[in-house]
């Protein structure tokens, strides 16, 4: 099973990408417009005023020439009296020459021009009624008049001033005089920027777009456009409303004209119900907006796939450095799954060479039991059949009480072969699986009892420790009893030439441990035997006394109680034996 998988691309989220690819630019191009159109305005205030400036210029210059005719005596004789028409128009014809003005006329109190500067001409203003015109109307109320609108003549648009004549506090007459403001409108249009003049009901009165000339920037109503009538202001056809609209951009006001969109600036002519406004495409603000969003795009586009090529890149030499681990790691694998078959292998042979070595053992061990049980049984055999020959030869001769010692050596020698056999059955015997909780201390009183007797007749003192408390392991009782009674038996056989013989024997706890420790002060282990002294068949014993079988059973009666033996020599006194059993408590554990 491969351990590295390969590792996928993953490209860069596409949300997080599309987020970064529109959004940046957008708030960038919002910067850069918010920019530009604060410097849009910075210029446009600038040109407003230099238009406005100019503007005022042309409608304040001609101000003072009304009143100064209506103070001459010729023009107040002329509407009192009827003076001299001639000598005034002639006057008013040198005056409006001098001011370069477009003409100066006086009307009488009826509204009637009775003196022109134009006088000489084709379409002189005298003799026309102009009693509906509103700066006639304003001056005969005492005020000065200001007016714009077409002419009545020649149609010819134009700006009206107007002042009273009086005598004393009477209003005689009215001095008017018409500027024209064509070559402002002309030097604007020359100018090739958007400039426009609405009055106050949004008729567009100046325009440096000749189109847009009395065009107005919202539909007037029937009341407006009738009051247009009867001032005779403006020509009346064109008054009709451009496709216009406001809006804004970003806090900056904008006029939709048609299918243009201009930024507007605009501000009231002080003295004048007019309003200027000043234009300004907004084709090269959005140029650069979009330019600048373009820029952004492709600068954020470039950032992105840059990181997604060194990303990919990284990758793919992730990628690459996995491979090769998941490689190394398949050989390593590879290797260890030889080895472990090796081993494998080697185990087999071994426990096949161990399973030889058992049996080979337990045939040694086989032929070593059968050599001391021939050697322990062929004695008292071959002394058996010397008694049964010797009794034979006493029956014969008749000698029947001297049969009676020999039959009792044959029963002697019978009672030593039986003792051999039951040690050779103890042997081979399993564990009996007898098994109960019991207290150590009975167990070792109860051994001792048994060799009480034996203590006696070899004169030996017993030097007994035992606590007072109980202390229980689990287990075949009958078989703890008969590996204590073997150690007794073996420490006094030990101690036959020992003066003073003494036998030890302690209960302790260690830890989850019962140790017992049984010493005497015999001469000790001998030295030949001492490291197989468990083995089966090992003694030193004379022939007939043991079989070397005591020590190894009391070795698997302890194992089967999970416990230990182990065997040593004191430093100053003879033999010593441990045992360790499992406390009842830890077992249960
Ligand atoms: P056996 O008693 O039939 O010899 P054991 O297995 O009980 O068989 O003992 C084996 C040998 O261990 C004894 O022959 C003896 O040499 C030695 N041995 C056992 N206990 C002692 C002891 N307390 N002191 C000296 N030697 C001992």
């Amino acid at each position: 099973m491969p351990i590295f998988t390969e590792t996928k691309f993953r490209a860069l989220p596409i949300f997080t990408g599309l987020l970064f690819m529109l959004g940046v630019p957008l708030i960038v191009a919002l910067l850069v417009q918010y920019d530009y159109l604060q410097d849009l305005e910075r210029v446009s205030n600038e040109r407003l005023a230099l238009y406005e400036r100019t503007l005022n210029s042309a409608l304040q210059r001609y101000e003072y020439l009304p009143f100064l005719v209506s103070q001459t005596s010729i023009i107040k004789e002329l509407v009192t009296k009827g003076g001299n028409k001639l000598e005034v128009n002639v006057f008013l014809q040198a005056a409006n020459q001098k001011a370069e003005s477009a003409a100066i006329y006086v009307l009488n109190n009826d509204g009637i021009v009775v003196a022109a500067s134009n006088w000489t001409e084709r379409d002189s203003f005298i003799g026309l009624d102009l009693k509906f015109r509103p700066y006639f109307k304003d001056a005969m109320k005492g005020s000065g008049g200001k007016f714009f609108g077409v002419g009545v003549m020649a149609g010819e648009p134009g700006f009206y001033l107007s002042h009273p004549i009086r005598i004393r506090d009477d209003v005689v007459g009215v001095v008017a005089t018409k500027v024209v403001l064509s070559p402002l409108e002309t030097l604007w249009q020359e100018g090739g920027e958007t400039v426009f003049v609405a009055d106050s009901n949004g008729v567009i009165v100046l325009s440096s777009r000749p189109k847009w000339k009395y065009r107005t920037l919202v539909p007037l109503s029937k009341d407006t456009l009738s009051e247009i009538h009867e001032r005779w202001q403006y020509p009346e056809p064109k008054l009709k409303a451009l496709a216009s609209r406001t809006s804004y951009l970003l806090g900056f006001r904008e006029l939709h004209i048609g299918k243009e969109r201009f930024l507007r600036n605009s501000r009231s002519i002080p003295g004048m119900d007019w309003q200027i406004s000043y234009l300004m495409n907004e084709a090269p603000l959005w140029e650069r907006t979009l330019g600048t969003a373009l820029t952004s795009f492709v600068l954020v586009g470039l950032a992105i796939l840059t990181r997604m090529f060194l990303r990919e890149r990284s990758q793919r030499e992730l990628s690459r450095q996995q491979a090769i681990e998941a490689e190394r790691i398949r050989k390593m694998n590879k290797q260890l799954a030889l080895e472990i078959e090796e081993r494998k292998r080697t185990e087999k042979e071994l426990r096949a060479a161990q399973e030889e070595l058992v049996q080979a053992g337990k045939l040694a061990a086989l032929g070593e039991m059968a050599t001391a049980v021939a050697h322990e049984l062929n004695q008292p055999i071959a002394a058996i059949k010397t008694y049964i020959a010797s009794s034979r030869l006493m029956l014969s001769r008749g000698k029947l009480d001297d049969l009676s010692p020999n039959l009792n050596k044959i029963s002697e020698l019978g009672d030593r072969m039986a003792k051999v056999t039951g040690q050779l059955k103890s042997f081979v015997r399993k564990s009996s699986n007898k098994k109960s909780e019991f207290d150590l201390r009975l167990a070792i009183d109860e051994s001792l009892t048994l060799m009480k007797h034996q203590f006696q007749v070899e004169a030996c003192e017993l030097d007994l420790n035992l606590p007072d408390s109980p202390i229980q392991v689990v287990g075949d009782r009958v078989r703890l009893e008969q590996v204590l009674i073997n150690l007794f038996r073996n420490a006094l056989d030990s101690m036959q030439d020992t003066r003073a013989a003494l036998i030890g024997v302690s209960l302790t706890t260690e830890g989850d441990k019962a140790r017992i420790h049984v010493w005497d002060n015999g001469p000790g282990i001998a030295e030949e035997i001492g490291n197989r002294l468990f083995e089966p068949f090992v003694t030193t014993k004379k022939e007939g006394v043991g079989l070397g079988l005591g020590l190894s059973i009391s070795y698997k009666i302890i194992k089967d109680m999970g416990g230990k033996i182990r065997a040593g020599n004191h430093p100053e006194l003879g033999a010593e034996f441990f045992l360790h059993l499992p406390l009842a408590n830890s077992d249960k554990e």
